[in-house]
C-alpha cells in the first residue's frame, strides 16, 4: 500500500517535472531562440540530472516539446469541428484555427528545422497527420476532394506547406496579414484540384455543382430531386429512358425536353452537394424564329436555337405564381456545345481566351446562379 502510494507520488512528481522542463524549453526558445540543457534545468527549477533522466539529449527534449506543441495545436483544431459541414469549409476553418495557434511556435519551428531529422518531424506530427487525413477522407468520400493523388502525399504536402508559409513569414517573405489567405488558397486548391474554387454570382463551389461524372443519376434520384413542382408531378413527368448511355463525363448538367409535351423541359445539376432538378416551361421551338440569341448558360449563339425557359420558384413563392426565366440552348446540350462535341449549322461560339476548364466552370456558375434564384 505504502509502496503503491509512493510510486504514484513519484510518477506525479515526474510528470510535473516533464511538463516544467517542456515549458522551460518552449519559453527559452520563444525568448532567446535557442536553449541548452543547463538553461532549461535552471528555468524549470530542476537539476540537470533530472533533465537528463527524462531526456538524454537536447534532440530528445526538443522532439518531446514539438510533439506536445503539435498536440496542443491539434486540440485547438478539434474546436473548429473538422468533422462538421462541407469539407471545403471545414478545411478553411481548421487552417484558420491552426494558423492562429502556430504563431506562438515560430521559434520552435526554427529549431526543429535545424535540429530534428525528417523522421523525427514525421514522428512528432502524427496527431496532425491523423486530423488532416480524416478530413481529407471525408471530403474524398463526398466528392469534394480529389482522389487522383495519394492521400498520404496530400497530407505530407499540407504539413510542408504550413511550415513553408510559417518560414516565409519569419523570413519576411510573406506579409503576416496575407499569410493565412495564401496558405488556405494553396491547400484548398491542392485538395480540390480545379473543382473547389468559389464561383462568382453563385453560392456553391464548382465541386458542389458539377454532376458527379463517375456517379450517373438514376431515374429515382432525378425524380426525388425536383424542387419546383409537386411530388406527384415529379413522379409523372417524363425522365429519359437512356440515362445509362448519357455522356455523363461530358455533362455539366443533364437537361432534356419532354418528348410528349414540347413546352416542357427539365434540368438536373448537383448543387450544394446534392442533385437539384428543375422543371421548366418554354415555348415550342418555332421554325419561323431565326433571330440569333445567346444562351446565358454556355454563351453559344444560335439562330433560333435558344429558348426563354421559365422556372416556377420553389416552395410557396412558386405556388403564388412567381417564376424566373433565362435563355438556354433549346436542346439543353450546353455541355456538348462548350466541349465542341455538338455543333449545328446555326450555332456559333465566339473565340475566347479561356481554357475548356474555365468555360465549364463558367457554365456551372451560370447554372448555379439560376438554380439559386429558383430555390431562393
Ligand atoms: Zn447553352
Amino acid at each position: 500500500m505504502t509502496r503503491q502510494r509512493s510510486t504514484s507520488y513519484h510518477r506525479e512528481v515526474s510528470s510535473r517535472n516533464v511538463e516544467a522542463i517542456l515549458d522551460a524549453a518552449e519559453e527559452l526558445l520563444r525568448q532567446e531562440g535557442h536553449a541548452t540543457i543547463s538553461a532549461v534545468a535552471a528555468e524549470a527549477g530542476v537539476s540537470r540530472v533530472t533533465v537528463y533522466a527524462h531526456f538524454p539529449t537536447w534532440e530528445a527534449l526538443l522532439e518531446a516539446a514539438v510533439e506536445r506543441a503539435v498536440q496542443r495545436v491539434m486540440a485547438a483544431l478539434e474546436e473548429a469541428h473538422p468533422e462538421d459541414g462541407p469539407p471545403v469549409e471545414a478545411l478553411e476553418r481548421v487552417l484558420a484555427r491552426g494558423w492562429q495557434h502556430l504563431a506562438g511556435y515560430q521559434a520552435m519551428a526554427e529549431a526543429v528545422a535545424e535540429l530534428l531529422t525528417p523522421e523525427a518531424v514525421t514522428r512528432t506530427h502524427q496527431a496532425a497527420h491523423r486530423t488532416i487525413a480524416s478530413l481529407l477522407a471525408r471530403g474524398q468520400a463526398d466528392g469534394s476532394f480529389r482522389t487522383d493523388l495519394p492521400a498520404d502525399w496530400l497530407v505530407h504536402a499540407t504539413i510542408a506547406l504550413i511550415h513553408t508559409c510559417n518560414d516565409g513569414v519569419r523570413a519576411g517573405r510573406i506579409d503576416p496579414g496575407d499569410a493565412l489567405r495564401i496558405l488556405t488558397t494553396s491547400i484548398r486548391d491542392l485538395f480540390t484540384g480545379a473543382r473547389g474554387r468559389r464561383l462568382s454570382g453563385c453560392p456553391w463551389t464548382s465541386s458542389d455543382l458539377a454532376l458527379p461524372t463517375v456517379q450517373p443519376l438514376t431515374e429515382q434520384e432525378i425524380r426525388a430531386a425536383f424542387v419546383n413542382c409537386s411530388k406527384g408531378e415529379a413522379k409523372r413527368l417524363n425522365v429519359p429512358h437512356d440515362l445509362a448511355s448519357r455522356p455523363w463525363d461530358d455533362l455539366d448538367f443533364l437537361g432534356w425536353r419532354d418528348p410528349q409535351a414540347p413546352e416542357r423541359a427539365y434540368l438536373v445539376a448537383r448543387a450544394g452537394g446534392r442533385p437539384v432538378a428543375i422543371r421548366l416551361r418554354c415555348p415550342a421551338p418555332s421554325h419561323g424564329q431565326r433571330r440569333s440569341t445567346m444562351c446565358s448558360i454556355c454563351m453559344t449563339t444560335h439562330a433560333g436555337g435558344v429558348s426563354l425557359m421559365v422556372a416556377a420558384l420553389s416552395g410557396s413563392a412558386g405556388q403564388q405564381g412567381n417564376s424566373v426565366g433565362t435563355y438556354i440552348c433549346s436542346d439543353l446540350d450546353c455541355s456538348l456545345y462548350t466541349r465542341g462535341k455538338k455543333v449545328t449549322a446555326s450555332s456559333t461560339r465566339l473565340p475566347e481566351p479561356l481554357s475548356l476548364e474555365e468555360k465549364i466552370e463558367r457554365n456551372v456558375a451560370n447554372l448555379g446562379a439560376f438554380i439559386a434564384k429558383v430555390t431562393g
